[in-house]
């Protein structure tokens, strides 16, 4: 028996050969991409394991100091180990003090638990946004000057009535006021900014002279549980919550965060609130 056409099932032939050699780099081709990704995949939730591991350890490690100051300050009165009126008034601002840490630290740690709830609500009024960040600087500006740093604030006079739920925009205040004194307490100075810009609406700028962030860092600080590897921001305690809540409001009200810093030259970080009522997320 011989073929009719043997030049035709020649290339039959060859052609065969060709398809299964494409079929089979397709399919080693497929299984690498497979196995990079979920390589990728089991690296980013080992990461993830990790990083909710330091922060359950972070929380506790940050709960400690303020609870120890608490019960010596209230051991210390109790047990008339305090001599002067002076320094009675001492441990009872300490107290105060050390209570207000405590409970804006258990405030955040349930607020970013709601958030990855879903379950956070906001109320939305309008409200001169001048008056909410002088408030909030107000508040930080005893705490501040104990710690040995100065607050300027440089508010503009026409700043609008902007749609905001003033409790969560000093949260957010207060969240980057205690960042910039923990990570620029070397440059000993805070700054305040506030203005209305045509293009971005209300332009609030917290800014320090402290270690600055590296380019590196610029986008994954606002996500949740992250920390800079950078030894000089390890150095301070922290949970890495802080700017992920800051983040979730700002999105909230339909605004924005931006971040400038470089290392060694300080940061800025800006919100922008727009005019427009944001929509009622949660009203
Ligand atoms: P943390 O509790 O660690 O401060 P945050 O979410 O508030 O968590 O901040 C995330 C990270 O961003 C910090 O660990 C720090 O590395 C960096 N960071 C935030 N604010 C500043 C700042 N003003 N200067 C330098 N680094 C900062």
């Amino acid at each position: 028996v011989e073929p009719s056409d043997p030049v035709a099932l020649s290339e039959r032939k060859w052609r065969q050969q060709n398809n299964r050699i494409i079929i089979i780099v397709l399919a080693i081709g497929m299984a690498l991409v497979g196995i990079i990704l979920s390589a990728r995949m089991v690296t980013r939730e080992l990461e993830t394991a990790r990083m909710k591991t330091d922060f359950a350890a972070n929380v506790s490690h940050e709960l400690r100091s303020p609870i120890t100051q608490i019960r010596l300050k209230g051991e210390a009165l109790q047990l008339d180990l305090v001599f002067s009126d002076e320094d009675r008034r001492e441990h009872y601002d300490a107290i105060v003090r050390e209570s207000e840490r405590l409970s804006r630290l258990v405030d955040n740690v349930l607020d970013f638990a709601a958030i990855e709830r879903g379950a956070k609500r906001y109320t939305f009024r309008p409200v001169d946004i001048g008056e909410t960040v002088h408030s909030a600087v107000d508040a930080a500006r005893f705490s501040m000057e104990l710690r040995g740093m100065e607050i300027e604030l440089d508010l503009s006079d026409t700043l609008p009535v902007v749609f905001h739920d003033p409790e969560a925009v000093s949260q957010v205040l207060h969240n980057l006021i205690s960042n910039a004194a923990k990570y620029g307490r070397d440059g000993g100075w805070i700054g305040v900014t506030g203005e209305m810009t045509p293009e971005h609406g209300v332009q609030i700028a917290i800014s320090d002279r402290g270690i600055g962030i590296g380019p590196e860092d610029h986008a994954r600080i606002f996500e949740e549980y992250y920390r800079s590897n950078d030894p000089r921001a390890r150095r301070q305690k922290g949970t890495g919550i802080g700017l992920t809540i800051v983040r979730y409001i700002m999105e909230a009200h339909g605004g924005t965060i931006d971040v400038k810093s470089a290392i060694g030259q300080g940061t800025t970080f800006t919100l922008n609130f727009p005019l427009k009522p944001p929509d009622a997320v949660g009203t």
